[in-house]
């Protein structure tokens, strides 16, 4: 029924997160409408953040260049250590204002369930990094996976860097809640009122 670029744009915008039938079809319709220059922006756009972006090569947070703007800024506290699931917590903490210490960027959680393995994270990297370092905030979410990575890394940290001060974000944020969802007061509560492990 539908011309078959339309049919597989249509097919594209249904691979977004919450997009449906219906909503797809408006986007493309959409496309057909727009000047071509608004359309071209919208698909450079939409190459260039797999392109242009990787993972920064201290923390893994997303950057345009070898080492992220945070791991970049002299300003910041490199002897405090974040440790969060995906850039995408680095963007609600950075939102924040508040915290002055640098990231970790774990790119998911342990978890049976899904088959995600510690190895398949970047933990050793961490524990590297915790060696000179003062304090490791453990800022996964509070759900099952969220509450076991935070258990794994503490052990580990124990273990590895007994010197180094391991604290958890409070559990302020609603159980099952991920970080980025968290209104922003709750945010700080949760970094504030952290304890350690
Ligand atoms: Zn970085």
């Amino acid at each position: 029924m539908y011309p078959k670029s339309l049919a597989e744009l249509i097919e594209s915008f249904r691979k977004l997160p919450g997009v449906g039938e219906k909503t797809a079809e408006r986007y493309a319709l959409w496309a057909t409408e727009m000047n071509e220059e608004v359309v071209n922006e919208f698909a450079k756009s939409l190459v260039n953040v797999k392109t242009k972006l990787h993972k920064c090569k201290i923390c893994g947070n997303l950057s345009e260049d070898d080492v992220c703007e945070v791991c970049n800024d002299s300003s910041r506290n490199n002897k405090m250590i974040l440790v969060v699931q995906s850039p995408k917590d680095v963007i609600a903490m950075e939102r924040l204002e508040e915290f002055r210490g640098v990231y970790h960027v774990l790119g998911g959680l342990i978890s049976s369930s899904k088959g995600v393995m510690p190895e398949d994270l970047s933990i050793n990297s961490l524990i590297d990094r915790a060696k000179n370092a003062d304090e490791v905030v453990l800022a996964t979410n509070t759900t099952m996976d969220g509450e076991t990575t935070a258990m794994y890394l503490n052990k580990l940290l124990q273990e590895n860097c007994p010197d180094v001060l391991v604290t958890r974000i409070a559990h302020g944020l609603p159980s099952g809640g991920f970080l980025d969802y968290a209104d922003e007061m709750t945010l700080a509560h949760a970094l504030s009122g952290r304890n350690k492990m």
